[in-house]
């Protein structure tokens, strides 16, 4: 979904910023402050939500607060379903872009929400640092959220993320323990991935493949799962182990599948000999029967770890200036 970012900017008045912000907004945040409260406007993640995000000093009665949001006649004509999270400093309203979107309504929205936070809120004081109070300039963006926070403070904050890491980095690794696991994944969702290929299989050459590349999806999906969940923390070797057992569980699920077939087609039993046998030309077998599929299996293979590698927890803590608001 593409929001008129510029143009809703310039209906509410707020300014444009190209970073992902609190609400990881892929298409950039429109950022300003009001009295005192903090405010983001744009796609919530990757969904076709937009979110409206309010960071505040504080609210004594959060509830009384989301019981206003929810009655506001501005905001409901934004919506037909009501999402708010709200926590002692901040709220996030997120909801569907409504098929006709007007930015002028949306405009009006924005406003009456900012006028019910400021009336449930303490607003922050941006001459001090909302951490310790110190004198600040001007507000700054952490990792894109707006904040008031003075140069020690900064420091300090980097300091404690750098100590974060280095927990994570130092924290145990239960690798074996991962294996296992992710090996028992590996054998039953490999298993499972055969026996529908097997089902999807009526005659060789008569196949689905959308639906079998999805299914070496899903058993990656599974594997890396069970793995993250076993570890604990992710090295290199956990990704690699990822790749290995998804391989494992698909190499079982091709010598399941093509074996069955073989024993259809050729009315023989389905015994060790014919395994032992479809296993040494697993190859073979699933080059002529597809390159294709050849192809996607082993970029899924590849991708598990990958998968692995970009989940790991992020550390990374930057300050930017806070945009210059519009006069
Ligand atoms: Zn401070």
């Amino acid at each position: 979904m593409e929001l008129p970012l510029v143009e809703m900017a310039a209906a509410t008045g707020l300014d444009f910023y190209d970073e992902p912000g609190p609400i990881n907004s892929a298409q950039g945040l429109l950022l300003g402050i009001s009295n005192g409260i903090f405010l983001c406007v744009g796609g919530l993640g990757n969904t076709n939500r937009i979110a409206v995000y309010a960071r505040f000093k504080g609210c004594a009665n959060t509830s009384a607060m989301l019981g206003a949001l929810k009655q506001d006649r501005a905001m409901k004509k934004m919506y037909s379903v009501w999402k708010a999270d709200v926590t002692p400093q901040t709220v996030l309203w997120s909801f569907c872009k409504p098929l006709r979107f007007d930015q002028e309504e949306f405009a009006a929205a924005t406003e009456a929400f900012k006028a019910t936070i400021t009336n449930f809120t303490a607003p922050f004081d941006l001459t001090k640092c909302e951490r310790c109070a110190a004198a600040v300039q001007d507000p700054l963006l952490a990792n894109g959220c707006p904040m008031s926070i003075c140069a020690a403070c900064q420091t300090r904050a980097k300091k404690e993320n750098e100590a974060q890491r280095n927990t994570y980095e130092s924290g145990s690794s239960r690798q074996t323990r991962a294996f296992a696991l992710g090996l028992t994944a590996a054998l039953i969702g490999g298993s499972v991935v055969g026996l529908a290929a097997y089902m999807d299989n009526d005659k060789w050459g008569n196949y689905h493949p959308t639906f079998r590349i999805a299914l070496t999806a899903l058993l990656a999906f599974l594997v890396v799962l069970v793995v993250k969940r076993g570890v604990g923390r992710m090295n290199r070797a956990t990704c690699v182990m990822a790749s290995m057992l998804t391989a494992i569980g698909r190499i079982l699920g091709d010598i399941l599948s093509y074996g069955l077939v073989i024993a259809k087609n050729e009315h023989i039993a389905f015994n060790t000999e014919l395994v032992k046998w479809t296993a040494f030309h697993l190859l073979r077998l699933k080059w002529d029967f597809s390159p294709l599929l050849f192809a996607f299996d082993g970029l899924i293979v590849l991708a598990a770890a990958e998968l692995c590698w970009i989940s790991r927890p992020k550390f990374a803590l930057t300050f930017k200036k806070f945009p210059m608001p519009r006069s």
